[in-house]
């Protein structure tokens, strides 16, 4: 019963990512979104990490919400190109292009690399805050390599250009449970799961 759990809010406005969170916290949290908790907040995302940004939001979420609350904050590292675009994987080649676009240039940047080069992975940040003050915040990730060419109709963003070795699939060619169990978001989730656990919040 939700009235029994401590009440969690996550600072996404993303019906996908809910359905996520909810399966891997929900049986000790009453998990909510900031919409569903009447929470309006233009949050700038100023930090020069997955971490800080991910702490920047949940800090703040927490301080208006008056409760627990979490944040995430994730991307994709392509090794070939230093790490880009990295935290600005959503602003990349500006937030309004298209992912048809941004895929095909990241593919096209990655024309001359050797197959050993084409590694890459997502990144997720997971930050937790209390109104107190107190915070902590886990990283997972999800290691594969940019493919040749875009393929699958699941998932979004980079998913159509993300290789995920052992299975020769992209991201997007996979069940959504199927990427969930070994995703970067999935992980930072478990892993964020067991810090509480670990510090007797739960
Ligand atoms: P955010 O942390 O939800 O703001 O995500 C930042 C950006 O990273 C997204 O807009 C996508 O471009 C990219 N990204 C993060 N996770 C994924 C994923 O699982 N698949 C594809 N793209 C992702």
């Amino acid at each position: 019963m939700p009235g029994d759990k401590e009440r969690l809010v996550f600072a996404t406005g993303n019906a996908h990512k809910m359905v996520e969170i909810r399966a891997i916290l929900g049986d000790r949290y009453d998990v909510v979104s900031m919409k569903e908790a009447g929470i309006v907040a233009d949050i700038v995302e100023d930090g020069d990490s997955f971490e800080a940004n991910a702490l920047i939001k949940a800090r703040e979420v927490s301080r208006i919400a008056g409760c627990m609350a979490m944040a995430d904050d994730s991307g994709l590292e392509v090794d070939y190109l230093g790490g880009m675009p990295g935290i600005y994987s959503a602003r990349f080649l500006g937030e309004d292009t298209s992912y048809d676009i941004k895929n095909r240039v990241i593919i096209d940047m990655l024309d001359k690399a050797k197959p050993s080069e084409r590694t890459a992975r997502f990144v997720c940040a997971i930050a937790c805050a209390w109104p107190d003050g107190r915070a902590e915040v886990v990283r997972g990730t999800f290691e594969g390599e940019i493919a040749k060419e875009p393929a699958g109709p699941n998932g979004f963003g980079y998913d159509p250009i993300f290789l995920v070795p052992g299975l020769g699939r992209t991201s997007a060619e996979i069940a959504p449970e199927e990427k969930n169990a070994i995703s970067h978001r999935g992980n930072a989730l478990r892993l964020m799961r067991e810090r509480l656990q670990a510090i007797g919040e739960k």
